[in-house]
C-alpha cells in the first residue's frame, strides 16, 4: 500500500510502507515535522534511527526478536544498525520501503526521519524542492568529537536554511558519560553552528545502542537537564501548512464569461474570501474581491464565499483594472515583493556551467522573464561540500547567483514562503537549474542617488548577509523607520520579516507586550524564533504563563539559561541575593543571569524584536521603532513602541491572549521575583523594577545599546 503523507510536498518520495514496519497512518489533527539526520558516517546514525524507531512503537511484533536470532544463530552480538540494513535489504529486494524517510510518532508529532546518506542527492532534492526538512539532527560521535564532516554537515543544514538543529552526542557510554568531555563537545558544535548563524535548540548526550538519552535519561547523566532525543522531535516545530501563510493566487488565465471577468488560478497559499483587500502584483493594483465563482452554478446553495489553500478558484473583482496570467493576487496586507533583482541559491543541471552574464529566463509561479545573471557566489561542490573557489556553478553543483530581471516578478524570500519562493532556470530553451529566493530588491530601489538611493534601496531588499558596517545598519534602520511607522504592529513584524532573510529573534519575559507579541507572531508565523531568558528566578507564576502559551500558541518558546560556572561563581562572591546590596552588585547579577544569555540567544541573529513602548519610562521615550545595533550586527524592532497600556489592554481582551495574573495584582511589568513589586495608583509603570534604585538607573543592560 502507498501512504503518502503529502503527495505534493514530496514528489519524489512517496513511501511503500509493507511487512517491515508498522503501517502509519498520519494524523491530520497531530503536526507533521520531518526531520533530516545528519553526521558521520561512522558516529551511530543507523543505531540511532534503528532505536528511535524501536522507541517509538514503530515496529511490528516480532520484527526485534527476529533479528536478535539472526544475530545469534551467526554468532553475532545483536546492533540496532541491523534493523536499517534489514529495512535496506528488503528494500533491495523489491519487498518494503524507501528507507531515505522512516515515519514515527511522538507523543505530540507524526515524525518523518530522512536518513540523508548521500547529501549531494538531499541538497538537490531539497533545493529543487523535492524534499522538504523542517529541523535536523547532527550526529556526533562522543570519543571523535567534531570531524571535517560534521561541520560540512552544518554547513549543508545552513545551505539549505534549516534553522532548527539539535546536536545528538553519541557514544557516551564509551566515555562513561563524562561531563567534561560532553561540554567539550557542546561548546565546540555550539561555537561551530554560530558561525554559520544556527543556535543548537539542544545538545543532546546519548548512546543510541543502549538507549540512554533517545527516550529516558541515563542515571549516568543526572548532571543533563536537557530533551532526550525523542522529547527534542517533539519540541521541533513543524512548517506552517500552506493554508496558514499571507494569500498567494497565481493568475492561470483570465476568463470572459457574459458580463464577468473571471481571474483563474490555485490557491498556493493562504485563504481568500469574498470582500477581502488584495493586490495584483508586482503591479501593486488594490482591488477588493467581489465573486468566488464555481461551475456548475451551485444552485440551489449559495454561491462560495471562501477558498482556501490547494483550491482552484475563479475570482472576480470590484473594479476593472489590467491582470493578466503571471501576475499574482495577494493579500493587501501582506503582498509579494515586486522584484526586479534577487538573489536565490540554486542547484545548476546543465553541461555547460552557469557564469557571470549569462542570459536566462527565471521563472516564478506562472510568470517568467528574462534575466541576466549579475553575480556568483560561493560555487560548492556538494559532494564535497567544499567551495569551488570559482566564479561559475558546474553542472550538479550549488551557488548563490544574483540576477537582474528585465520584467519584475511576484515572489517571496523562500524562508518566508517555500512555494512562491522557488524559482525555475530556464537555459537555451530547456530547464537548467532550480532553487530558492533569498532575498528580492524592488524595481523603485535605484531610481534616486546618493545616501537617499541607499536608503531607500533597503526597502524592500532582503538581507542575506549581514556583514552590513555601522553605517549600512544604520541607513538601512532610517529607510525602515518612515516605513514601519505607518504600519500596524502586525504589519511591523511582517514587514522586517520580509526585509531581512536569516535569524529574527524575539525576547519574551512574558509581560504584557510580549504576551501580545507572541499572539501577533503566531497568528502570521513570520518564521521567527521565540526566545525566553530564564534568569531561574522568575515568578511561579511566569513559569506557568510559559507552559500555557507554548500549549495555546502550538509553539516552541526557547529558553536560554545562565552559564552554570559564572552563576556559581556570582553567587560565591556575592550571595544568592547579592543584588541589593549595591547597584554594581545588581548589574553583575542582571549581567549574568540575563545580559550574558541575551548576546548568546541573539548570536547569528538579523533581527531583533523586543516589546519596548515609549510611555514605560523616560529612558524608553528616547529610544525607537525601529533601530540599528551595529554591536550586534543587527536591526532591532519594537512593534509596539507607539502603543499606550490602553491599547495593549483592548486587544488582550479582545484577542483571548493568555496573561500573566501578576497584571491583575498590580504588577505593571513582570521581571525577576526579587527584584519586581506591584505598583501603586498612579505610580510610573517601571516603578515596580529595582524600586531601591534611582529612576534613571533602572535598566538592566539588554536594551542599552540601540542607536
Ligand atoms: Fe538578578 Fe534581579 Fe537582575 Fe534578575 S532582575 S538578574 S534577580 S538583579
Amino acid at each position: 500500500m502507498i501512504a503518502p503523507l503529502n503527495a505534493e510536498r514530496e514528489p519524489a518520495m512517496n513511501v511503500q510502507l509493507s511487512g517491515c514496519l508498522r503501517p502509519f497512518a498520519p494524523d491530520a489533527a497531530r503536526a507533521l515535522v520531518r526531520v533530516v539526520v545528519v553526521g558521520h558516517v561512522d558516529h551511530g546514525k543507523s543505531t540511532l534511527i534503528g532505536r528511535l524507531l524501536h522507541e517509538a512503537g514503530g515496529l511490528p511484533e516480532g520484527k526485534l526478536a527476529t533479528l536478535a536470532a539472526v544475530s545469534a544463530r551467526r554468532g553475532m552480538p545483536f546492533e540496532w544498525s541491523f534493523l536499517l540494513d534489514a529495512l535496506q535489504t528488503e528494500r533491495d529486494q523489491g519487498i518494503t520501503i524507501d528507507t531515505s524517510q522512516i515515519r514515527l510518532r511522538t507523543p505530540a508529532r507524526d515524525v518523518v526521519l530522512i536518513d540523508a546518506p548521500g547529501h549531494a542527492e538531499f541538497l538537490r532534492n531539497m533545493i529543487t524542492g523535492a524534499a522538504q526538512a523542517d529541523a535536523a539532527l547532527l550526529l556526533v560521535d562522543a570519543a571523535e568529537g567534531a570531524r571535517e564532516q560534521t561541520r560540512r554537515h552544518g554547513y549543508l543544514l545552513h545551505l539549505l536554511g534549516v534553522r532548527q538543529v539539535a546536536v545528538v552526542v553519541n557514544k557516551m557510554d564509551r566515555l562513561g558519560f563524562d561531563p567534561d568531555r560532553f561540554r567539550a563537545i557542546e561548546a565546540e558544535m555550539t561555537a561551530a553552528l554560530a558561525g554559520l548563524g544556527l543556535t543548537p535548540a539542544a545538545v543532546i548526550p546519548v548512546s543510541a545502542r543502549t538507549g540512554d538519552g533517545v527516550a529516558r535519561h541515563a542515571s549516568a547523566t543526572a548532571w543533563y537537564r536537557g530533551p532526550t532525543v525523542l522529547a527534542m522531535l517533539d519540541a521541533f516545530s513543524p512548517a506552517k501548512a500552506p493554508a496558514d501563510l499571507a494569500l498567494r493566487l497565481p493568475v492561470q488565465a483570465i476568463y470572459k464569461f457574459d458580463h464577468r471577468r473571471i481571474i483563474a488560478g490555485r490557491l498556493e497559499s493562504g485563504r481568500i474570501g469574498v470582500g477581502d483587500e488584495i493586490l495584483v502584483m508586482p503591479a501593486a493594483k488594490p482591488a477588493r474581491v467581489r465573486s468566488i465563482e464555481s461551475w456548475p452554478a451551485p444552485a440551489p446553495s449559495p454561491a462560495p464565499r471562501a477558498a482556501t489553500a490547494g483550491q482552484s478558484v475563479g475570482i472576480t473583482l470590484d473594479r476593472e483594472i489590467f491582470v493578466e496570467r503571471g501576475h499574482v493576487i495577494c493579500a493587501a496586507a501582506r503582498p509579494a515583493a515586486p522584484a526586479k533583482r534577487l538573489r536565490a541559491r540554486v542547484f545548476w543541471l546543465d553541461r555547460q556551467p552557469l557564469a557571470v552574464g549569462g542570459e536566462i529566463v527565471a521563472r516564478i509561479g506562472t510568470a517568467s522573464s528574462p534575466a541576466v545573471v549579475r553575480t556568483i557566489e560561493d560555487a560548492v561542490d556538494p559532494g564535497l561540500l567544499a567551495s569551488d573557489g570559482a566564479d561559475v556553478i558546474e553542472q550538479n553543483h550549488v551557488g548563490e547567483i544574483g540576477i537582474e530581471l528585465r520584467q519584475p516578478l511576484a515572489t517571496d524570500a523562500h524562508a518566508a514562503d517555500p512555494n512562491s519562493g522557488r524559482i525555475v532556470l530556464e537555459f537555451g530553451g530547456r530547464i537548467a537549474g532550480g532553487g530558492l529566493v533569498l532575498a528580492t530588491e524592488t524595481a523603485d530601489a535605484h531610481a534616486p542617488s546618493g545616501r537617499r538611493a541607499r536608503d531607500q534601496a533597503f526597502v524592500g531588499t532582503r538581507t542575506a548577509r549581514m556583514d552590513l558596517d555601522a553605517d549600512a545598519l544604520g541607513a538601512m534602520a532610517s529607510a525602515l523607520a518612515p516605513v514601519l511607522a505607518a504600519l500596524s504592529p502586525a504589519q511591523r513584524i511582517a514587514s522586517l520579516r520580509r526585509e531581512l532573510a536569516g535569524k529574527i529573534v524575539f525576547t519574551t519575559s512574558f509581560g504584557l507586550e510580549d504576551q501580545v507579541i507572541l499572539h501577533l507572531i503566531s497568528q502570521q508565523d513570520d518564521n521567527i524564533d521565540i526566545v525566553t531568558l530564564d534568569t531561574g528566578r522568575l515568578f511561579p507564576e511566569t513559569y506557568a504563563l510559559w507552559a500555557q502559551a507554548e500549549r495555546h500558541y502550538g509553539r516552541t518558546i526557547r529558553a536560554v539559561y545562565p552559564r552554570h560556572d559564572d552563576l556559581e561563581a556570582l553567587v560565591a562572591r556575592q550571595g544568592i541575593d547579592g543584588f541589593h546590596r549595591s547597584r554594581e552588585a545588581r548589574i553583575a547579577c542582571c549581567n549574568v543571569r540575563k545580559v550574558e544569555p541575551l548576546e548568546r540567544a541573539l548570536a547569528g541573529a538579523r533581527g531583533w524584536i523586543a516589546g519596548l513602548r515609549a510611555e514605560q519610562s523616560a529612558h524608553r521615550r528616547d529610544m525607537a521603532l525601529v533601530a540599528a545595533e551595529p554591536d550586534r550586527a543587527l536591526i532591532k524592532l519594537n512593534p509596539l513602541f507607539d502603543w499606550t497600556r490602553e491599547q495593549l489592554l483592548a486587544f488582550v481582551s479582545a484577542n483571548d491572549v493568555p496573561v500573566n495574573p501578576l497584571h491583575a495584582r498590580g504588577f505593571a511589568s513582570i521581571g525577576c521575583a526579587p527584584c519586581t513589586r506591584a505598583i501603586a495608583p498612579g505610580e510610573p509603570e517601571r516603578a515596580g523594577r529595582w524600586w531601591w534604585e534611582e529612576e534613571q538607573k533602572k535598566e538592566c543592560g539588554l536594551h542599552a545599546r540601540s542607536s
